[in-house]
Order: structure tokens, then sequence, then C-alpha cells
């Protein structure tokens, strides 16, 4: 595989669309009144949570986090640090971790215990995309858009070496 690969569409921007409206209603009748902290991780939540957002129509507020796990690579080094923490007051707040893809699952259990420890009143993740095929680490997943085969995903955020997260789709990147 180079980076000259040509992606091809596993779920469109339409099927996106209505999966994103379909986990916004769920968010809404769960958060509604609780004015929840939505966390992102950077970079490869920013699509998603942008437009989730836009979805939820009451009060909330957004940070988001940004950790090292992968290189420049595809595989997962498992050893996790958080580059840019956040500004907010987390303790007793409602908080709903948004995450592009949960692979192995190593990076979500990091952030989830780092994130119990600072005491929120909840703590909820939301994935748009699961990988189950490659678990290490069990991991809840309590708002979940798809699951995905073992393959490279880019697109919709999602990058391969910083590339690709423009796409509007989510694709697969092989030869
Ligand atoms: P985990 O620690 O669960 O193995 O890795 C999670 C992180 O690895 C995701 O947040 C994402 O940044 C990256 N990752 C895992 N699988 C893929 C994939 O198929 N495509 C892309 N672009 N990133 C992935
Ligand atoms: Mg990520």
């Amino acid at each position: 595989m180079s980076s000259q690969s040509k992606p091809h569409i596993l779920f469109s921007r339409d099927k996106i669309e209505a999966r994103v409206k379909q986990l916004a209603t769920e968010i809404r009748e769960d958060y509604l009144g609780k004015s929840p902290l939505l966390v992102g991780i950077l970079k490869g939540s920013f699509v998603f949570m942008a437009d989730l957002v836009r979805l939820l129509d009451f009060p909330l507020e957004v940070e988001f986090i940004r950790l090292s796990s992968y290189g420049r690579g595809r595989e997962s080094s498992g050893k996790v640090k958080v580059v840019q923490g956040l500004r907010s007051e987390i303790r007793g707040r409602n908080l709903l971790v948004i995450e592009d893809i949960v692979d192995t699952g190593l990076t979500i259990s990091f952030l989830l215990d780092y994130l119990r420890k600072k005491k929120p009143a909840s703590l909820k993740l939301c994935a748009l995309t699961d990988k189950p095929s490659r678990r290490q680490t069990p991991v809840t997943i309590d708002y979940l858009g798809f699951t995905v085969p073992d393959k490279f995903l880019v697109g919709y955020g999602l990058d391969w070496d910083e590339k690709f997260r423009n796409l509007p789709d989510i694709c697969i990147v092989e030869d």
C-alpha cells in the first residue's frame, strides 16, 4: 500500500448522515436538561463531533483532548499520553466522550480511566466506528455509529498519515 492508494467507500455520506441523526436522537433523550460536556478526541473525531453537536438542540459544552498513541504508522503502540488536556472542570459534570474509532481499545480505556479519576457525575462513550475484531481490552460503547471490518479506514475525520481526513465518506484504503 502506498499513499497513492485509492480509498473506496464503505459508508457513504448519506448513510453517515442518517446514522448520526439516529445517534443524536438517542443522545438527546438521555442528556436533555443535563448540560453535558462533550469531549472530542483529536484529531479524528472533529468531523463527527461537528455534525453531531449541530443536531443536539439543547445546552451543552464542547471540549477537546489530544492523545498520542499511534505514531505515523497504523499500529497502536498501546502507550497513550495526554498531549493536550481539558481546560474545563470535570468534577460533577456529565461527560460524553466522542471517539472516531475503537480498535484495540487501548486508547479509549486509558482515557476513560484518566477521566474517571477526575470524578465526573457520569461518563459515557460515543464512537463513530467500532472494530471489535481487534480488541485487546473490553470497552463499553454507549452510542455506536457503525461496526466495521478489520480494514484501515479513512475519511470523515479519519486519517492515514494525516491525509484523507477531508473525505466526506468513510472509506477503506487498500491496493
Ligand atoms: P486503539 O487504541 O483502540 O487501538 O486505537 C484507537 C485509535 O487508533 C483511533 O482513535 C484512531 O486514531 C486510530 N485508528 C484505529 N483504527 C484506525 C483506522 O482504521 N483508521 C484510522 N484512520 N485510524 C485508526
Ligand atoms: Mg482517534
